[in-house]
Protein backbone atom coordinates (compact mmCIF):
# COMPACT_ATOMS: atom_id res chain seq x y z
CA UNK A 1 0.00 0.00 0.00
CA UNK A 2 1.22 3.59 -0.50
CA UNK A 3 1.47 5.21 2.76
CA UNK A 4 2.14 8.92 1.21
CA UNK A 5 -1.31 8.94 -0.75
CA UNK A 6 -3.13 7.97 2.34
CA UNK A 7 -6.85 9.42 2.17
CA UNK A 8 -6.15 11.28 -0.97
CA UNK A 9 -9.16 13.61 -1.73
CA UNK A 10 -10.33 13.10 -5.62
CA UNK A 11 -13.19 14.81 -7.40
CA UNK A 12 -14.16 13.06 -10.26
CA UNK A 13 -16.39 15.06 -12.89
CA UNK A 14 -17.81 12.01 -14.76
CA UNK A 15 -21.62 11.78 -16.09
CA UNK A 16 -21.43 7.65 -16.86
CA UNK A 17 -22.73 5.54 -14.24
CA UNK A 18 -19.79 2.75 -15.74
CA UNK A 19 -17.21 4.63 -15.59
CA UNK A 20 -17.69 6.33 -11.79
CA UNK A 21 -17.67 2.91 -10.72
CA UNK A 22 -15.03 2.00 -12.54
CA UNK A 23 -12.88 4.67 -11.46
CA UNK A 24 -14.03 4.11 -7.85
CA UNK A 25 -12.92 0.93 -8.30
CA UNK A 26 -9.93 1.49 -9.21
CA UNK A 27 -8.94 4.23 -7.06
CA UNK A 28 -10.18 2.19 -3.84
CA UNK A 29 -7.76 -0.53 -5.51
CA UNK A 30 -4.45 1.60 -5.54
CA UNK A 31 -5.13 4.02 -2.23
CA UNK A 32 -5.85 3.72 0.92
CA UNK A 33 -9.03 4.93 1.91
CA UNK A 34 -9.49 7.76 -0.62
CA UNK A 35 -12.02 9.85 0.03
CA UNK A 36 -13.91 10.51 -4.30
CA UNK A 37 -16.72 12.92 -4.75
CA UNK A 38 -18.60 12.43 -7.72
CA UNK A 39 -19.94 15.03 -9.80
CA UNK A 40 -21.99 14.80 -13.35
CA UNK A 41 -21.65 18.48 -14.48
CA UNK A 42 -19.44 20.90 -14.78
CA UNK A 43 -22.24 22.91 -13.00
CA UNK A 44 -21.67 20.67 -9.82
CA UNK A 45 -17.99 20.79 -10.06
CA UNK A 46 -18.24 24.49 -9.46
CA UNK A 47 -20.53 24.26 -6.34
CA UNK A 48 -17.75 21.51 -5.65
CA UNK A 49 -14.45 24.28 -6.35
CA UNK A 50 -16.23 26.69 -3.84
CA UNK A 51 -15.31 24.57 -0.89
CA UNK A 52 -12.68 23.19 -2.30
CA UNK A 53 -9.09 24.40 -1.86
CA UNK A 54 -7.91 20.15 -0.96
CA UNK A 55 -8.85 18.06 -3.86
CA UNK A 56 -5.34 16.04 -4.37
CA UNK A 57 -7.04 15.43 -7.67
CA UNK A 58 -9.37 16.03 -10.66
CA UNK A 59 -10.13 13.84 -13.04
CA UNK A 60 -12.35 14.83 -15.81
CA UNK A 61 -14.78 13.50 -18.34
CA UNK A 62 -14.47 15.42 -21.33
CA UNK A 63 -18.14 14.42 -22.88
CA UNK A 64 -20.23 15.92 -20.18
CA UNK A 65 -23.11 17.37 -21.66
CA UNK A 66 -23.01 21.06 -20.27
CA UNK A 67 -19.97 22.12 -22.20
CA UNK A 68 -17.94 22.06 -25.34
CA UNK A 69 -14.82 20.40 -24.70
CA UNK A 70 -12.53 23.09 -24.97
CA UNK A 71 -14.35 25.88 -22.84
CA UNK A 72 -14.97 23.01 -20.13
CA UNK A 73 -10.73 22.05 -19.67
CA UNK A 74 -10.34 25.84 -19.96
CA UNK A 75 -12.91 26.61 -17.03
CA UNK A 76 -11.86 23.61 -15.08
CA UNK A 77 -8.33 24.17 -15.11
CA UNK A 78 -9.14 28.37 -14.11
CA UNK A 79 -11.07 27.21 -11.17
CA UNK A 80 -8.57 24.50 -10.04
CA UNK A 81 -5.99 26.41 -8.62
CA UNK A 82 -2.88 24.34 -7.42
CA UNK A 83 -5.07 21.08 -8.08
CA UNK A 84 -4.03 19.16 -11.05
CA UNK A 85 -6.11 17.93 -13.75
CA UNK A 86 -5.92 14.62 -15.72
CA UNK A 87 -8.38 14.32 -18.07
CA UNK A 88 -10.10 10.88 -19.09
CA UNK A 89 -11.24 10.46 -23.13
CA UNK A 90 -11.85 8.39 -25.78
CA UNK A 91 -8.99 6.87 -27.79
CA UNK A 92 -10.58 8.43 -30.93
CA UNK A 93 -10.30 11.77 -28.97
CA UNK A 94 -6.31 11.41 -28.65
CA UNK A 95 -5.56 14.43 -30.84
CA UNK A 96 -7.60 16.36 -28.71
CA UNK A 97 -6.15 15.18 -25.49
CA UNK A 98 -1.99 15.93 -26.71
CA UNK A 99 -3.72 19.36 -26.87
CA UNK A 100 -5.18 19.78 -23.41
CA UNK A 101 -1.33 19.66 -21.87
CA UNK A 102 -0.97 23.13 -23.56
CA UNK A 103 -3.66 24.06 -21.74
CA UNK A 104 -2.42 23.44 -18.49
CA UNK A 105 -3.82 19.71 -18.10
CA UNK A 106 -0.91 17.62 -16.15
CA UNK A 107 -2.00 14.13 -17.95
CA UNK A 108 -4.50 12.69 -20.28
CA UNK A 109 -5.88 8.80 -19.85
CA UNK A 110 -8.07 6.71 -22.45
CA UNK A 111 -10.85 5.38 -20.55
CA UNK A 112 -11.36 2.30 -22.95
CA UNK A 113 -7.56 1.35 -22.14
CA UNK A 114 -7.77 2.44 -18.56
CA UNK A 115 -6.11 0.35 -15.89
CA UNK A 116 -5.82 0.42 -12.02
CA UNK A 117 -2.00 1.13 -12.14
CA UNK A 118 -2.12 3.39 -14.80
CA UNK A 119 -4.86 5.68 -12.86
CA UNK A 120 -2.77 5.31 -9.66
CA UNK A 121 0.67 6.27 -11.90
CA UNK A 122 -0.99 9.25 -13.51
CA UNK A 123 -2.02 10.80 -10.38
CA UNK A 124 0.90 10.10 -8.49
CA UNK A 125 2.54 11.41 -11.43
CA UNK A 126 0.77 14.54 -11.63
CA UNK A 127 0.78 15.36 -7.73
CA UNK A 128 4.58 15.25 -7.77
CA UNK A 129 5.06 17.44 -11.04
CA UNK A 130 2.57 20.16 -10.06
CA UNK A 131 4.42 20.43 -6.22
CA UNK A 132 7.58 20.65 -8.20
CA UNK A 133 5.81 23.30 -10.72
CA UNK A 134 4.27 25.56 -7.59
CA UNK A 135 8.06 25.71 -6.26
CA UNK A 136 9.47 26.40 -9.25
CA UNK A 137 6.83 29.05 -9.31
CA UNK A 138 7.19 30.47 -6.42
CA UNK A 139 10.98 30.70 -6.46
CA UNK A 140 10.64 32.48 -9.70
CA UNK A 141 8.14 35.03 -7.64
CA UNK A 142 10.91 34.99 -4.98
CA UNK A 143 13.80 35.75 -7.63
CA UNK A 144 11.46 38.52 -9.92
CA UNK A 145 10.37 39.61 -6.20
CA UNK A 146 13.89 40.49 -5.11
CA UNK A 147 15.10 41.83 -8.00
CA UNK A 148 12.57 44.04 -9.27
CA UNK A 149 12.91 45.43 -5.46
CA UNK A 150 16.46 46.47 -5.64
CA UNK A 151 17.56 49.50 -7.19
CA UNK A 152 19.83 48.16 -9.70
CA UNK A 153 18.65 46.78 -12.72
CA UNK A 154 19.78 42.62 -13.44
CA UNK A 155 19.98 40.68 -16.40
CA UNK A 156 21.01 38.02 -18.66
CA UNK A 157 22.06 39.41 -22.10
CA UNK A 158 22.90 37.03 -24.50
CA UNK A 159 24.13 36.85 -28.10
CA UNK A 160 23.66 34.33 -30.45
CA UNK A 161 26.29 32.61 -33.05
CA UNK A 162 23.85 35.03 -35.48
CA UNK A 163 24.63 38.24 -33.32
CA UNK A 164 21.39 38.48 -32.58
CA UNK A 165 21.50 40.55 -28.58
CA UNK A 166 18.35 39.36 -26.17
CA UNK A 167 17.65 39.86 -22.34
CA UNK A 168 16.48 36.70 -21.12
CA UNK A 169 15.88 38.47 -18.33
CA UNK A 170 15.94 42.07 -17.05
CA UNK A 171 14.61 43.34 -13.70
CA UNK A 172 12.33 46.37 -13.75
CA UNK A 173 14.63 48.98 -12.50
CA UNK A 174 15.65 49.35 -16.60
CA UNK A 175 12.73 51.50 -16.63
CA UNK A 176 13.84 54.01 -14.71
CA UNK A 177 17.08 53.95 -16.34
CA UNK A 178 15.38 54.75 -20.01
CA UNK A 179 13.16 55.92 -21.90
CA UNK A 180 10.21 54.63 -24.05
CA UNK A 181 11.58 51.39 -23.43
CA UNK A 182 9.16 48.50 -23.34
CA UNK A 183 10.86 45.72 -20.92
CA UNK A 184 9.34 42.87 -23.10
CA UNK A 185 10.53 44.22 -26.72
CA UNK A 186 14.19 44.83 -24.94
CA UNK A 187 13.47 41.19 -23.59
CA UNK A 188 13.69 40.40 -27.59
CA UNK A 189 15.61 43.27 -29.12
CA UNK A 190 18.62 44.54 -27.10
CA UNK A 191 19.72 46.72 -29.41
CA UNK A 192 16.92 48.69 -28.39
CA UNK A 193 18.94 50.02 -25.14
CA UNK A 194 21.24 51.83 -27.64
CA UNK A 195 19.54 54.47 -28.20
CA UNK A 196 19.16 55.97 -25.17
CA UNK A 197 23.32 55.76 -24.73
CA UNK A 198 24.66 59.45 -24.81
CA UNK A 199 26.22 59.42 -28.45
CA UNK A 200 29.87 60.46 -26.77
CA UNK A 201 29.82 56.62 -24.98
CA UNK A 202 28.32 54.79 -27.42
CA UNK A 203 31.62 53.60 -29.47
CA UNK A 204 33.23 53.04 -26.28
CA UNK A 205 30.07 51.45 -25.22
CA UNK A 206 29.96 48.73 -28.00
CA UNK A 207 33.76 47.84 -28.18
CA UNK A 208 33.78 47.14 -24.76
CA UNK A 209 31.27 44.14 -25.44
CA UNK A 210 33.02 42.84 -28.39
CA UNK A 211 35.87 42.95 -26.47
CA UNK A 212 34.53 40.85 -22.96
CA UNK A 213 32.55 38.72 -26.11
CA UNK A 214 35.79 37.67 -27.64
CA UNK A 215 38.17 37.69 -24.95
CA UNK A 216 35.17 36.18 -22.21
CA UNK A 217 36.47 38.70 -19.72
CA UNK A 218 34.91 40.94 -17.00
CA UNK A 219 32.10 43.62 -18.85
CA UNK A 220 33.12 46.45 -16.72
CA UNK A 221 32.32 50.11 -18.29
CA UNK A 222 30.62 53.33 -17.48
CA UNK A 223 28.84 55.08 -19.50
CA UNK A 224 25.80 58.49 -19.74
CA UNK A 225 22.31 57.88 -20.38
CA UNK A 226 20.99 60.89 -22.25
CA UNK A 227 16.94 61.62 -21.45
CA UNK A 228 14.70 63.14 -23.22
CA UNK A 229 14.49 66.12 -20.61
CA UNK A 230 18.80 66.53 -21.42
CA UNK A 231 19.36 64.99 -18.22
CA UNK A 232 22.42 62.79 -18.21
CA UNK A 233 22.55 59.73 -15.83
CA UNK A 234 26.00 57.80 -15.06
CA UNK A 235 25.58 54.21 -15.26
CA UNK A 236 27.73 51.57 -14.51
CA UNK A 237 27.54 48.07 -15.65
CA UNK A 238 29.25 44.61 -14.78
CA UNK A 239 28.79 41.77 -15.94
CA UNK A 240 30.68 38.22 -16.35
CA UNK A 241 30.20 36.65 -20.18
CA UNK A 242 29.90 32.65 -19.78
CA UNK A 243 30.31 30.50 -23.47
CA UNK A 244 27.54 27.86 -24.19
CA UNK A 245 28.11 24.93 -25.87
CA UNK A 246 25.93 26.20 -28.95
CA UNK A 247 28.28 29.33 -29.45
CA UNK A 248 25.79 31.99 -27.76
CA UNK A 249 28.01 33.79 -25.08
CA UNK A 250 25.34 34.96 -21.81
CA UNK A 251 26.65 37.82 -19.78
CA UNK A 252 24.61 37.95 -16.14
CA UNK A 253 25.50 41.48 -14.36
CA UNK A 254 24.12 44.54 -13.24
CA UNK A 255 23.55 48.17 -14.21
CA UNK A 256 23.66 51.17 -11.71
CA UNK A 257 23.36 54.26 -11.72
CA UNK A 258 25.87 56.31 -9.98
CA UNK A 259 25.23 59.68 -10.90
CA UNK A 260 25.13 60.96 -7.38
CA UNK A 261 28.51 59.64 -6.80
CA UNK A 262 29.41 61.09 -10.31
CA UNK A 263 28.70 64.57 -9.48
CA UNK A 264 29.53 64.53 -6.05
CA UNK A 265 33.21 63.05 -7.64
CA UNK A 266 32.87 65.91 -9.77
CA UNK A 267 32.23 69.06 -6.94
CA UNK A 268 34.88 67.08 -5.07
CA UNK A 269 37.10 67.31 -7.48
CA UNK A 270 36.37 71.32 -8.82
CA UNK A 271 36.22 72.64 -5.44
CA UNK A 272 39.93 71.02 -4.83
CA UNK A 273 41.00 72.77 -7.79
CA UNK A 274 39.49 75.98 -6.38
CA UNK A 275 41.52 75.24 -2.82
CA UNK A 276 44.46 74.41 -4.74
CA UNK A 277 44.08 77.38 -6.55
CA UNK A 278 43.32 79.65 -3.33
CA UNK A 279 46.27 78.11 -1.79
CA UNK A 280 48.95 79.27 -4.57
CA UNK A 281 47.11 82.47 -4.75
CA UNK A 282 47.71 82.96 -0.59
CA UNK A 283 51.12 81.48 -0.97
CA UNK A 284 52.29 84.03 -3.37
CA UNK A 285 50.05 86.75 -1.50
CA UNK A 286 52.32 86.04 1.47
CA UNK A 287 55.31 86.20 -0.24
CA UNK A 288 54.79 89.24 -2.23
CA UNK A 289 53.17 91.06 0.43
CA UNK A 290 55.76 90.88 3.01
CA UNK A 291 58.00 92.53 0.37
CA UNK A 292 55.58 95.22 -1.20
CA UNK A 293 54.44 96.04 2.02
CA UNK A 294 57.95 96.29 3.15
CA UNK A 295 59.68 98.21 0.42
CA UNK A 296 57.60 101.45 0.90
CA UNK A 297 58.47 101.19 4.58
CA UNK A 298 61.69 100.82 4.46
CA UNK A 299 62.04 103.68 2.12
CA UNK A 300 60.40 106.09 4.51
CA UNK A 301 62.41 104.70 7.62
CA UNK A 302 66.06 105.38 5.01
CA UNK A 303 64.30 108.95 4.12
CA UNK A 304 63.46 109.44 8.24
CA UNK A 305 67.23 108.62 8.85
CA UNK A 306 68.24 111.53 6.08
CA UNK A 307 66.26 113.86 7.30
CA UNK A 308 67.35 113.99 11.27
CA UNK A 309 70.82 114.95 9.54
CA UNK A 310 69.33 117.70 7.59
CA UNK A 311 69.53 121.00 8.36
CA UNK A 312 67.24 123.08 5.58
CA UNK A 313 63.69 123.13 5.19
CA UNK A 314 64.33 122.46 1.58
CA UNK A 315 66.08 119.02 2.39
CA UNK A 316 63.08 118.41 5.12
CA UNK A 317 60.04 119.41 2.12
CA UNK A 318 62.34 116.57 0.06
CA UNK A 319 62.10 114.25 2.45
CA UNK A 320 59.19 114.71 3.31
CA UNK A 321 57.73 114.55 -0.70
CA UNK A 322 59.46 111.23 -0.69
CA UNK A 323 57.73 109.77 2.08
CA UNK A 324 54.37 111.16 1.09
CA UNK A 325 54.99 108.80 -2.46
CA UNK A 326 55.81 105.99 -0.47
CA UNK A 327 52.83 106.19 1.73
CA UNK A 328 51.00 106.32 -1.50
CA UNK A 329 52.66 103.26 -3.14
CA UNK A 330 51.06 101.61 0.80
CA UNK A 331 47.69 102.89 0.17
CA UNK A 332 47.58 101.58 -3.12
CA UNK A 333 48.79 98.30 -2.53
CA UNK A 334 46.50 98.22 0.42
CA UNK A 335 43.13 99.80 -1.99
CA UNK A 336 44.17 96.80 -3.86
CA UNK A 337 44.01 94.44 -1.36
CA UNK A 338 40.59 95.61 -0.57
CA UNK A 339 39.14 95.37 -4.15
CA UNK A 340 40.63 91.95 -4.28
CA UNK A 341 38.47 91.08 -1.32
CA UNK A 342 35.59 92.94 -2.36
CA UNK A 343 35.44 91.40 -5.68
CA UNK A 344 35.50 87.63 -4.10
CA UNK A 345 33.40 88.16 -1.24
CA UNK A 346 30.21 90.38 -2.19
CA UNK A 347 27.17 89.01 -4.09
CA UNK A 348 27.00 89.96 -7.54
CA UNK A 349 24.52 92.78 -7.84
CA UNK A 350 21.67 93.40 -11.05
CA UNK A 351 21.54 97.16 -10.86
CA UNK A 352 20.06 99.51 -13.38
CA UNK A 353 23.72 101.71 -14.60
CA UNK A 354 24.37 104.94 -16.35
CA UNK A 355 27.45 104.47 -18.35
CA UNK A 356 28.34 108.11 -18.47
CA UNK A 357 28.23 109.01 -15.10
CA UNK A 358 30.36 105.78 -13.79
CA UNK A 359 33.02 106.56 -17.08
CA UNK A 360 33.31 110.18 -15.53
CA UNK A 361 33.46 109.58 -11.65
CA UNK A 362 36.27 106.83 -12.36
CA UNK A 363 37.92 109.34 -14.73
CA UNK A 364 37.86 111.71 -11.52
CA UNK A 365 38.94 109.94 -9.15
CA UNK A 366 42.21 109.70 -11.69
CA UNK A 367 42.46 113.03 -12.42
CA UNK A 368 45.54 113.86 -10.10
CA UNK A 369 47.25 111.42 -12.87
CA UNK A 370 46.02 112.83 -15.43
CA UNK A 371 46.78 115.92 -15.06
CA UNK A 372 50.54 115.01 -13.83
CA UNK A 373 51.10 113.39 -17.06
CA UNK A 374 49.10 116.01 -19.63
CA UNK A 375 47.13 113.37 -21.14
CA UNK A 376 44.22 113.56 -23.40
CA UNK A 377 40.87 111.27 -22.35
CA UNK A 378 38.85 110.67 -25.00
CA UNK A 379 34.95 109.18 -24.00
CA UNK A 380 32.66 107.97 -26.43
CA UNK A 381 29.67 106.15 -24.51
CA UNK A 382 26.62 104.96 -26.35
CA UNK A 383 24.19 103.68 -24.08
CA UNK A 384 20.59 103.46 -26.16
CA UNK A 385 20.04 100.58 -24.48
CA UNK A 386 19.48 99.78 -20.50
CA UNK A 387 21.75 98.37 -18.70
CA UNK A 388 21.81 95.81 -15.79
CA UNK A 389 25.09 94.47 -13.64
CA UNK A 390 27.19 95.35 -10.73
CA UNK A 391 28.58 98.31 -10.35
CA UNK A 392 31.35 97.51 -7.79
CA UNK A 393 32.89 95.18 -9.72
CA UNK A 394 32.36 97.25 -13.51
CA UNK A 395 34.16 100.52 -11.16
CA UNK A 396 37.31 97.69 -10.42
CA UNK A 397 37.72 96.76 -13.91
CA UNK A 398 37.35 100.41 -14.96
CA UNK A 399 39.40 102.42 -13.07
CA UNK A 400 42.24 99.83 -12.80
CA UNK A 401 42.72 99.74 -16.65
CA UNK A 402 42.10 103.39 -17.27
CA UNK A 403 44.80 104.00 -14.27
CA UNK A 404 47.30 101.33 -16.39
CA UNK A 405 46.02 102.85 -19.43
CA UNK A 406 47.64 106.73 -17.52
CA UNK A 407 49.98 104.70 -15.98
CA UNK A 408 51.99 103.32 -18.83
CA UNK A 409 52.70 105.94 -21.61
CA UNK A 410 55.54 107.00 -23.07
CA UNK A 411 57.13 109.85 -21.11
CA UNK A 412 58.86 111.80 -23.79
CA UNK A 413 55.71 110.93 -26.15
CA UNK A 414 53.68 114.54 -27.53
CA UNK A 415 50.26 113.28 -27.81
CA UNK A 416 49.72 111.06 -24.59
CA UNK A 417 46.22 109.37 -25.40
CA UNK A 418 43.49 107.18 -23.80
CA UNK A 419 40.27 106.45 -25.31
CA UNK A 420 37.31 104.45 -23.21
CA UNK A 421 34.71 103.42 -25.61
CA UNK A 422 31.22 102.05 -24.30
CA UNK A 423 28.57 100.05 -26.17
CA UNK A 424 25.77 99.10 -25.06
CA UNK A 425 23.81 96.04 -26.53
CA UNK A 426 20.50 94.16 -25.61
CA UNK A 427 22.50 91.66 -24.65
CA UNK A 428 25.88 92.96 -23.63
CA UNK A 429 28.10 95.78 -23.29
CA UNK A 430 31.65 95.98 -24.79
CA UNK A 431 34.19 98.41 -23.37
CA UNK A 432 37.41 99.28 -25.31
CA UNK A 433 40.20 101.02 -23.54
CA UNK A 434 43.24 101.68 -25.65
CA UNK A 435 45.94 103.73 -25.51
CA UNK A 436 49.29 104.90 -27.17
CA UNK A 437 51.60 103.92 -24.31
CA UNK A 438 54.36 101.79 -23.85
CA UNK A 439 52.92 98.52 -24.54
CA UNK A 440 53.66 94.91 -23.71
CA UNK A 441 56.56 92.75 -24.85
CA UNK A 442 54.27 89.58 -26.38
CA UNK A 443 56.17 87.00 -24.07
CA UNK A 444 54.05 88.74 -21.02
CA UNK A 445 51.32 89.08 -22.87
CA UNK A 446 49.32 85.74 -21.16
CA UNK A 447 50.98 86.31 -17.80
CA UNK A 448 50.27 89.86 -17.29
CA UNK A 449 46.94 88.85 -15.86
CA UNK A 450 48.67 86.87 -13.36
CA UNK A 451 48.48 87.96 -9.70
CA UNK A 452 51.53 90.21 -8.41
CA UNK A 453 53.14 90.60 -12.00
CA UNK A 454 54.62 93.15 -13.15
CA UNK A 455 56.05 93.54 -17.12
CA UNK A 456 57.84 96.84 -16.71
CA UNK A 457 61.12 97.43 -14.91
CA UNK A 458 59.48 100.60 -14.29
CA UNK A 459 56.34 99.60 -12.43
CA UNK A 460 55.75 101.31 -9.64
CA UNK A 461 52.31 99.61 -8.91
CA UNK A 462 51.58 96.09 -7.07
CA UNK A 463 50.95 93.85 -9.83
CA UNK A 464 47.63 93.13 -8.57
CA UNK A 465 45.10 95.34 -10.39
CA UNK A 466 44.84 93.41 -13.72
CA UNK A 467 44.35 89.83 -11.89
CA UNK A 468 41.59 91.85 -10.40
CA UNK A 469 40.20 92.61 -13.38
CA UNK A 470 40.66 89.33 -14.57
CA UNK A 471 38.78 87.87 -11.33
CA UNK A 472 36.03 90.38 -11.42
CA UNK A 473 35.16 90.23 -15.43
CA UNK A 474 34.54 86.33 -14.70
CA UNK A 475 32.41 87.17 -11.84
CA UNK A 476 30.47 88.71 -14.21
CA UNK A 477 30.67 86.04 -16.95
CA UNK A 478 32.38 88.17 -18.97
CA UNK A 479 35.34 88.21 -21.54
CA UNK A 480 38.93 90.07 -21.83
CA UNK A 481 41.45 90.50 -24.79
CA UNK A 482 44.07 92.69 -25.15
CA UNK A 483 45.96 93.57 -28.10
CA UNK A 484 49.47 95.10 -27.58
CA UNK A 485 52.60 96.30 -29.01
CA UNK A 486 55.43 97.70 -27.53
CA UNK A 487 56.28 101.59 -28.60
CA UNK A 488 52.72 101.51 -30.00
CA UNK A 489 50.01 101.09 -27.14
CA UNK A 490 47.50 98.74 -25.87
CA UNK A 491 44.13 97.88 -26.34
CA UNK A 492 42.07 96.26 -23.74
CA UNK A 493 38.43 94.67 -25.55
CA UNK A 494 35.55 93.37 -22.31
CA UNK A 495 32.47 91.88 -22.86
CA UNK A 496 30.19 91.57 -20.09
CA UNK A 497 26.55 90.53 -19.78
CA UNK A 498 23.95 92.95 -19.65
CA UNK A 499 21.25 91.48 -17.36
CA UNK A 500 18.49 93.36 -18.56
CA UNK A 501 17.14 90.42 -20.12
CA UNK A 502 17.93 88.12 -16.83
P1 LIG B 1 50.55 97.18 -11.71
O1 LIG B 1 50.13 97.50 -10.35
O2 LIG B 1 52.01 96.85 -11.81
O3 LIG B 1 50.12 98.17 -12.71
P2 LIG B 1 48.76 95.39 -13.06
O4 LIG B 1 48.33 94.02 -12.67
O5 LIG B 1 47.71 96.42 -13.21
O6 LIG B 1 49.84 95.82 -12.01
O7 LIG B 1 49.53 95.25 -14.40
C1 LIG B 1 50.53 94.26 -14.55
C2 LIG B 1 51.61 94.70 -15.48
O8 LIG B 1 51.12 94.77 -16.82
C3 LIG B 1 52.11 96.09 -15.18
O9 LIG B 1 53.14 96.05 -14.23
C4 LIG B 1 52.61 96.57 -16.55
O10 LIG B 1 53.92 96.11 -16.74
C5 LIG B 1 51.71 95.84 -17.52
N1 LIG B 1 50.62 96.74 -18.02
C6 LIG B 1 49.35 96.77 -17.58
N2 LIG B 1 48.60 97.66 -18.29
C7 LIG B 1 49.43 98.18 -19.23
C8 LIG B 1 49.26 99.13 -20.28
N3 LIG B 1 48.08 99.73 -20.53
N4 LIG B 1 50.35 99.42 -21.04
C9 LIG B 1 51.52 98.81 -20.82
N5 LIG B 1 51.75 97.91 -19.86
C10 LIG B 1 50.70 97.57 -19.04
Amino acid sequence: MHVAFNEIKVLSIEDNEGDTLLIDDYLKEEFVDPKIIFVKSFAEAKLQFGKQDNFDIILLDLSLPDYDRKSLVENIIDNAGNTPVIILTGYADREFGVQTLSLGVSDYLFKDRLTAAQLFKSIVYSIERKKNIISLKEKNDLLSKLTNTVPIVIYQFEISVDGKMTFPFISEAIKKLTQNVNIEDLKNDATLIFANVHHDDLIKFLESIVESKVNLTEWAVEFRILKENNEIIWVKGISQPELKENGTVVWYGFLEDITAVKTSAEQLLMKNNELQKTNEELDRFVYSASHDLRSPLASILGIVNIAELSDTKLELNDALGRIKSNVKRLDDFIQDILNYSKNSRVKVENELLNWKLLVEETIDQLNFMVEASKISIEMEINDGFSFYGDEIRLKIILSNLIANAIKYQQPEKKNKRVSIKVNVQPDIVEIIIEDNGIGIDSKYKDRIFDMFFRASKGSTGTGIGLYIVKEAISKLNGTIQLETEVNTGSRFAITIPNKLIA
